[in-house]
């Protein structure tokens, strides 16, 4: 069985600074490949170095939009050229979050649009951070995102209804341990519609452990088992043949080889 954590941060903190151990446990557990996804200028360069190290490790960069207002001419600039380097698979994580708004609104769009367009200068898919901002989101793919190579949202935290509208665009979903919170109704009937050849497994780590495993503080690529059990049950599907579904719309979604 293999399994790629479509969605982790290990250049943060905790994770970084343990890392053989990590991907170890990682492997140990079935999960045998990475993408390791940028937030800022500083984490993009740590995760191309990071991934060109690791077999099966791959990178994102993008600005995330909690750093939206940060984003100059400058910023976009070394945004694209390191989005050129080798095992860079995507850009992203960009996109809307208007539940924290560290950045406002406008910042947000702004520096969305910019990160959509360098992906279709590019001809690389792109990892959307949606969080209170759906319609929002949608709009603004709608206007420069329908002729990207390949959208994803990631961590869905959705309805089914919306769940359907990014399905009828062609584009994927991933989903996190969140689907395994008792409170996470709301996801799970979301999740039971997406077919497994636009579905991704994801981690988000160094956050939300999943069940059984939440109490841990630092969730870690090892923990994804848990999601991929779940989920596979949830879609009362083989273990095995859910993962080697959800690993190859991966592949084929990032072009992994
Ligand atoms: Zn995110
Ligand atoms: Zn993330």
């Amino acid at each position: 069985m293999e399994l790629i954590d479509t969605h982790c941060h290990l250049t943060f903190e905790h994770l970084a600074d343990d890392i053989e151990a990590v991907l170890a446990r990682s492997v140990f557990a079935g999960v045998t490949g990475w993408l390791t996804v940028g937030t800022d200028p500083q984490q993009n360069r740590k995760a191309v170095e990071l991934a060109w190290k690791y077999k099966n490790m791959y990178a994102a960069v993008g600005i995330h939009p909690h750093d939206a207002h940060d984003v100059t001419a400058d910023t976009l600039t070394e945004l694209k050229e390191l989005a050129q380097r080798e095992k860079v698979v995507a850009l992203g994580e960009t996109g809307l979050d208007f539940h924290y708004n560290l950045s406002s609104p406008s910042d947000q769009k702004r520096a969305f649009t910019a990160q959509l367009k360098i992906a279709k200068e590019l001809n690389l898919p792109v990892i959307i951070h949606c969080r209170e901002a759906f319609d929002e989101t949608m709009e603004i793919l709608y206007q420069h995102g329908l002729d990207i190579r390949g959208v994803v949202f990631h961590c869905f935290s959705g309805s089914a209804e919306q769940a359907k509208i990014v399905l009828d665009h062609g584009f994927y979903i991933s989903f996190t341990g969140v689907v395994t919170f008792i409170n996470a109704d709301l996801i799970r009937k979301a999740a039971k519609i997406v077919p497994t050849d636009r579905l991704m497994l994801e981690t988000d780590c160094p956050y939300m452990s999943p069940e059984p495993m939440r109490k841990q503080k630092t969730n870690e690529p090892a923990l994804m088992i848990h999601t991929a059990k779940y989920l596979a049950e949830l879609k009362q599907m083989d273990l095995t043949d859910f993962a080697d579904a959800v690993t190859a719309t991966s592949k084929n979604f990032f072009d992994l080889h």
